[in-house]
């Protein structure tokens, strides 16, 4: 990972702290996508939740960057990270503590992998369909992943994946709660399977499109 100016030695020791905590508690994928975001050069920020936009986004770190990169026709996965901005909201480290930053990496890291995953498969993809997601797929896909890591870290952590719909107590047992996520995702998103949102290569202007329909990404 790659700090913006924007992020303080504390905070960054937070962050790594985070990641720390997510490879030692979390699951194979926690842990592949812990990794991930500490040895690519994916770029992390801090900012007010007003401009991060919540408590925590993902969006390319420079569109004309990201649309070149893919059209070198050979853009890896990890390399692409370096195109792709992971922000954390101040108001999430300041009231949220190691639990919120823990919760937003492995949220937004879930999209940061989506993010560079797309931008791979559209440099390098030969047009037998290239990963390129809905909003809806991606919410849900995220929520599943916060979900099972808040199950897995347990005690205040499930208490909190409980109070906001990811898990539920079924028969004494702690589960995932997918009716909940894909309520979340209709109440605060309003993405549904029938109205799923935009794709993934609809966040750069003009979209991201495959390597050999562009050239030098101008086109
Ligand atoms: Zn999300």
């Amino acid at each position: 990972m790659r700090f913006d100016e924007s992020v303080d030695g504390a905070d960054r020791k937070r962050i790594a702290k985070a990641l720390d905590d997510i490879e030692e508690h979390g699951d194979r994928f926690h842990r592949r996508l812990s990794r991930f975001v500490r040895a690519s050069e994916l770029n992390i920020r801090v900012g007010p939740a007003k401009s991060v936009g919540g408590s925590g986004s993902v969006r390319l770190e420079s569109q004309w960057g990201a649309r070149r990169a893919v059209s070198s026709g050979e853009l890896k996965m990890f390399d692409a990270a370096s195109c792709v901005r992971l922000s954390i909201a101040r108001e999430t480290i300041d009231t949220g503590g190691q639990r919120g930053i823990e919760g937003t990496l492995v949220h937004e890291g879930k999209h940061a992998v989506d993010f560079s995953m797309m931008l791979a498969s559209f440099s390098s993809g030969n047009g037998n369909g290239y990963f390129n997601p809905t909003a809806y797929q991606r919410e849900y896909s995220a929520h599943l992943t916060s979900a099972f890591y808040l199950r897995l870290r347990g005690g205040e952590y499930a208490e909190e994946g409980i109070a906001l719909g990811l898990l539920l107590v079924r028969e004494g047992e702690l589960s995932v709660n997918c009716e909940g996520i894909r309520l979340r995702l209709q109440r605060n998103y309003g993405l549904t399977a029938e109205a799923p949102g935009r794709t993934l290569d609809h966040c750069s202007y003009p979209r991201i499109r495959p390597s050999e329909e562009m050239w030098f990404g101008i086109l």
